[in-house]
């Protein structure tokens, strides 16, 4: 069995899938406690359910794109055999994590978005770099900013962990702190190979609207 937050269908708002329309899976439990976090609601709430019947609601929005979301999915390792469950029925299959636990025994048709934790997060200790050996150059690295000094240290990891060959690399901000305008300022000159994005669901929807 494994603890569900909710299930819904929405448009993808993020990585380079944003726009596509995407059912989620979102996980209940987390073990970080990231500053800025805005599913805060997804640390304990939720109800049990067997593969069998995610699978079932999974396949009554009739879209083959599926995230698994949280919280942070792999808290539960059940989540590692739901997504291989996904794949084998034919979704495409993405799961959005936070970087601070082991990816290596994910199925490897499953996109990885993976966040490495930025200082303003409050939680940088807790990024698990070895699963950057892990990475497909299908699955994509995430740094959320807030701040010009999680800019500079994004910047420094990227070089030292040489993360542009490796996957691809995605910048977004913090909704309503960092001005989008300075970030894509800072890439432009310092020429990073990197995506920035907008959180998509946040600018169509109201930022704390859950569900979409
Ligand atoms: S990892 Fe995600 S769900 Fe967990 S605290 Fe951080 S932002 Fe929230």
């Amino acid at each position: 069995m494994i603890t569900v937050n909710e299930i819904y269908f929405s448009i993808q708002g993020e990585s380079s899938k944003a726009g596509l329309p995407c059912v989620f899976v979102r996980l209940t439990f987390c073990n970080l406690r990231c500053k800025y976090c805005d599913t805060e609601y997804a640390f304990y709430k939720g109800t049990e359910l067997s593969l069998d019947e995610i699978v079932m609601r999974v396949k009554e929005y009739n879209c083959t794109l599926v995230e698994i979301t949280g919280g942070e999915p792999l808290v539960q390792t059940e989540s590692l055999l739901l997504m291989k469950t996904l794949a084998d029925n034919g979704f495409e299959v993405m799961l959005e994590t936070s970087g601070s636990l082991p990816i290596k025994e994910i199925d490897p048709r499953v996109m990885i978005i993976m966040d490495l934790k930025c200082p303003s997060s409050g939680m940088v200790k807790k990024n698990f770099y070895e699963n950057i050996n892990y990475l497909k150059p299908t699955d994509e690295i995430k740094f959320v900013l807030g701040s010009k000094e999680d800019y500079d240290w994004s910047k420094q990891i990227i070089d030292e962990y040489n993360l542009t060959n490796k996957a691809g690399v995605l910048f977004s901000v913090v909704f309503g702190t960092l001005d989008p305008k300075d970030v894509v300022k800072w890439m432009l000159e310092d020429k990073l190979n990197v995506r920035f994005q907008l959180q998509m669901h946040k600018f169509i929807w109201e930022a704390a609207t859950k569900g979409v």
